[in-house]
C-alpha cells in the first residue's frame, strides 16, 4: 500500500498523556496532567450506583437526559443570568475534549480563519487543521499573559470564523476579566465572528473574583458555543462527561455532528449528576476548597527556588524556573521526574513554535500530603 499521508502531520501525543506515562514509569509524584488524587463524594456514587440497580443501563437521550439539562438550565440563570432552553440549548458531552471539537467541527469551513491564544490548550489547533480551518495565534507574553487587543483586531480579516477564549485559562491561571470583555464586545460587534469560549474551570477563580461567562453578556453570549466540564465541578475527570451551551440555531448544528461522533453520554452518571446539582453547595463550595490547595502550595513553592507566576483561577499553578537552569524546559520537566520525582507540564507544549519561557506548569489539585511530598522534592532542586 502507498504510504499514509498523515491529516496531522505535526502533531505528537498529546503532553497530557507524555508526562503521566513518564511519571508512573519512573514512579514520580504526578503533578504534570490535571486530575485530582483524592476520593470523589461517596454520595456521589451511591447515587451512580442507584442510578444503575434503578435499571438506568441503557443509552440516554442523544443531547442528555433532560432532568440535568434542567439543572444546568437553572445554574446557568442563577449564576450568570442567562436563560438557556433545556431542550434546544443544551447538550451532555463526553468530557470538554469532545464538546470542544464538536463545536469546532460544526461551524469551520476549509479556510476559515480562528483566532487562538497561545499558550492555548492543546485540542483547539488540532480540531480547527482538520476542518481545513487556519489558525491564527496570538501569542500572549509571562508574567501577566494579558491579551493586547489591538493585536487581536490586527488578525481579524473577512474570513476570521472564530475566536476561541479560555477562562480560567489552562495553563497560565489567569481569567478573563470585565475589561476583556469589553473589549471583545467591541470587536465582534457587526462582525459575523463566533465564540468558542472553554468555561470547563469556571467554578474555580479565586479570591472573591468573578468568572467572566460569555453567558453573562447577551450580546456575546448569542454567538457563542460554551463549553463546561463535569469532570471538575465533581472531582471525577474519569467520567469524561461535560456540556455545551449555544443558542438554538448553533445548538443545531452542534447536535448534527455530536450525535454520529458519540450520539449520547453514558446514563447512570447523568442520573447521577442531575440529583447531585439539586445541591448548590457542590459548586459553591468549590472556590475555597481549591483556594486552600492553591494557598497551600503556594507557600510550599516559595521555600523553593522555582518563581511563582499569580494564580486567579483553574487548578493550575505555574513557576519560572530561570534561577535554577537555562535548560529546555521539556528537558527540564523530563529530569524533574526522573531525579527529583515531580512530574509537571512543560508550558511550550502550550504554543505551536514551541515558544519556550522557561516556565512549567503544576497541578494542584491534589491531596495535601500529596503536595507536601512534591514541594519535600522541589526543595532540593
Ligand atoms: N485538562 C487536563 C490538563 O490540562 C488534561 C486533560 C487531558 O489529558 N485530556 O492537564
Amino acid at each position: 500500500m502507498r504510504l499514509l499521508t498523515s491529516k496531522l502531520p505535526q502533531t505528537g501525543t498529546t503532553i497530557f498523556t507524555v508526562m503521566s506515562a513518564l511519571a508512573a514509569d519512573v514512579g514520580a509524584i504526578n503533578l504534570s496532567q490535571g486530575f485530582p488524587d483524592y476520593e470523589i463524594d461517596p454520595h456521589l456514587i451511591e447515587l451512580v450506583s442507584q442510578a444503575m440497580k434503578n435499571g438506568h443501563n441503557q443509552y440516554a437521550p442523544m443531547a442528555g437526559l433532560i432532568s440535568l439539562r434542567e439543572q444546568i438550565g437553572y445554574k446557568t440563570e442563577k449564576l450568570y443570568g442567562a436563560i438557556y432552553n433545556p431542550e434546544t440549548e443544551i447538550t451532555i458531552t463526553a468530557g470538554g475534549t469532545q464538546a470542544i471539537f464538536t463545536a469546532i467541527s460544526s461551524i469551520i469551513h476549509p479556510n476559515d480563519e480562528v483566532i487562538i491564544f497561545e499558550p492555548a490548550y492543546d485540542c483547539y489547533a488540532p480540531a480547527i487543521k482538520l476542518m481545513g480551518g487556519v489558525v491564527k495565534s496570538l501569542e500572549l507574553a509571562p508574567p501577566d499573559y494579558r491579551i493586547a487587543w489591538d493585536m487581536v483586531r490586527k488578525l481579524i480579516s473577512n474570513r476570521t470564523k472564530m475566536i476561541i477564549l479560555n477562562s480560567p485559562h489552562n495553563p497560565t491561571a489567569t481569567i478573563l476579566t470585565k475589561s476583556d470583555v469589553d473589549e471583545l464586545s467591541a470587536l465582534v460587534k457587526d462582525q459575523d465572528i463566533y465564540i468558542l469560549s472553554d468555561e470547563v474551570y469556571e467554578h474555580l477563580v479565586f479570591d472573591g473574583q468573578k468568572h467572566e461567562s460569555m453567558a453573562r453578556y447577551p450580546e456575546l453570549q448569542q454567538r457563542s458555543f460554551i463549553v463546561a466540564s463535569f469532570g471538575k465541578l465533581c472531582h471525577a475527570t474519569g467520567w469524561k462527561i461535560g456540556y455545551c451551551l449555544a443558542p438554538a440555531h448553533l445548538m443545531q448544528e452542534f447536535r448534527k455532528i455530536h450525535q454520529f461522533v458519540v450520539f449520547s453520554v453514558n446514563t447512570p452518571m447523568q442520573y447521577a449528576i442531575a440529583e447531585y446539582l439539586k445541591n448548590e453547595q457542590v459548586y459553591l463550595g468549590l472556590p475555597a476548597f481549591f483556594q486552600q490547595k492553591r494557598d497551600h502550595f503556594r507557600d510550599g513553592i516559595e521555600q523553593t527556588r522555582f518563581k511563582l507566576l499569580s494564580c486567579h483561577g483553574s487548578y493550575f499553578q505555574s513557576v519560572c524556573y530561570n534561577d535554577i537552569t537555562d535548560e529546555k524546559d521539556t528537558d527540564f520537566a523530563i529530569r524533574l521526574a526522573k531525579e527529583f520525582g515531580v512530574a509537571t507540564i512543560p508550558t511550550s507544549a502550550f504554543f505551536n513554535k514551541g515558544t519556550d519561557n522557561h516556565i512549567l506548569r503544576f497541578c494542584f489539585a491534589k491531596r495535601q500530603e500529596t503536595l507536601d511530598k512534591a514541594v519535600d522534592r522541589l526543595i532540593k532542586v
